[in-house]
């Protein structure tokens, strides 16, 4: 039986879903305006393991992962670059496409973009308007936080605490401090669409209602992201969903992933404290990254180090070996032990450590099926692919060799052979093997 911490409930409880031959699933996806750090990649991953094991339990699976690609951080970010929105949205996409395939991670089945959703927003807050729950004021519309009684339940937040949240300068067509925005005009030089309320564009928080509406319906299963979004992001969908519906169900199951943290701060664009996972890959494999980030318990926060990806390279490439030479041996398929501790709200720890278990007693075909839910490339760790980092210092130590350094090049083939790699001389130069 899968369990699930569920925020709503602040509890871990048994997973029941609407409908037991499709499960369905939402996760709120990266605003497109530039590439992800290795922050964003654990709701990719965490959400990507889940999906893998949703798929594992039941016949069918619906995984929609948006792309928000309005928002003023593309606005200014497109300025600041000299080039159009669209070219910043279209080249950001692509990028984060390619970084989560070279992740592994599967392709949701639905990836739905905001601009291609305007139609279904300006239907919902029409309906939010007609519901009272929303209010026209100087070509925004806002949505009225005092008509719902529910708003702030679900993210703990007292009257109090939502005024706080808001910003310091309030701005004067709110009725009230604490009332966010649903629609709002657009500058000549911002993009706009065309509205009852005059050309303008979307707040973030309606794009989510409006295309888990569209693919999922009003009420689903699950719905993920990081912890950041709980408050006012999930929020508002909530808000939004629930009164323009006129329902009390939304997503039955909210999962929220704990921060990477960087030097004991959250790893973010705005600190300027992180890794592409783009320049990342230069370096280590998907395979490695991913090890990190399953690692630690998707609830809690986990320091990132580099030397904690070196580390799992290493692991990833013993594997590797392991597999390539061992792959015809008689299989055993029943991985009931380590599958019970995913079904534990995704204790990937945990489930990690059975696989070196089956590794350590030999149990080939068990091994390959827990490589295959936690979703490792084992293909992909193979010679070819010898990290960054080594064929850097496979240089290195070429250079001292040339230069006579026979000292430092014996140094660097140490560290080299620490970091499980060894280096060849050949007569048409140096070759690196794993050992
Ligand atoms: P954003 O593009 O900032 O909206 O973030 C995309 C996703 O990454 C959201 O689900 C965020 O909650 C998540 N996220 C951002 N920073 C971190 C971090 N340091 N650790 C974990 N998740 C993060
Ligand atoms: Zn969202």
């Amino acid at each position: 039986m899968l369990k699930i911490f569920n925020t709503a409930k602040n509890k871990k409880i048994d997973f029941i879903p609407i409908n037991k031959d499709e499960v369905t699933m939402y996760v709120c996806g990266p605003t497109v305006y530039d590439y992800i750090h290795i922050g964003n990649a654990r709701p990719i991953i965490v959400f990507d393991v889940l999906y893998r094991l949703l798929s594992s339990i039941y016949p069918s699976v619906k995984y929609v992962r948006n792309i928000t690609d309005i928002d003023d951080k593309i606005n200014s970010k497109a300025l600041q670059n000299n080039e159009t929105i669209f070219e910043l949205t279209k080249r950001t996409e692509n990028q984060f496409i390619k970084d989560y395939k070279d992740l592994n991670a599967i392709k949701p089945d639905i990836e739905p973009r905001a601009t291609e959703h305007i139609d279904e927003m300006i239907e919902m807050i029409q309906q939010l308007i007609e519901n009272k729950n929303a209010y026209e004021a100087k070509k925004h519309v806002l949505f009225r936080v005092k008509s719902w009684d529910k708003y702030g339940k679900f993210a703990n937040k007292s009257y109090d605490e939502q005024e706080h949240g808001a910003r310091v300068e309030v701005a004067d067509y709110k009725q009230d401090p604490a009332d966010f925005v649903l629609w709002k005009p657009s500058s000549d030089d911002e993009p706009s669409w065309d509205s009852p309320w005059g050309k303008g564009r979307p707040g973030w928080h309606i794009e989510c209602s409006a295309m888990v509406k569209k693919h999922l319906g009003e009420n689903f299963d699950i719905h993920g992201g990081g912890l950041d979004l709980i408050f006012p992001h999930h929020q508002n969908e909530i808000a939004q969903s629930c009164c323009a519906n006129k329902s009390d169900k939304f997503a039955n199951y909210w999962m929220h992933n704990g921060f990477l943290m960087s030097e004991g701060q959250k790893m973010s664009k705005s600190l300027g404290n992180f890794y592409t996972i783009n320049e990342l890959l230069n370096e280590f494999s998907g395979n490695a990254i991913r090890l990190v980030l399953l690692s630690t318990h998707y609830r809690k926060p986990l320091d990132f180090t580099k030397s904690k990806l070196i580390e799992a390279e290493n692991l990833i490439n013993k594997l590797s070996d392991f597999i390539n030479k061992n792959k015809n041996e008689k299989q055993d398929e029943n991985i009931d032990e380590f599958k019970n501790a995913l079904c534990d709200d995704l204790n990937t720890p945990l489930a990690i450590s059975i696989m070196w278990k089956y590794q350590k007693e030999n149990q080939i075909g068990k091994l390959l099926k827990s490589i295959e839910l936690l979703g490792f490339d084992i293909k992909n760790s193979d010679k070819s692919q010898i990290p960054q980092e080594i064929k850097e210092l496979a240089e290195k130590r070429n250079q001292a060799k040339i230069e006579k350094n026979f000292a430092e090049s014996d140094k660097i083939r140490n560290k080299i052979k620490q970091l499980g790699y060894e280096i060849k001389d050949t007569p048409n130069g140096y070759e690196i093997n794993k050992i």
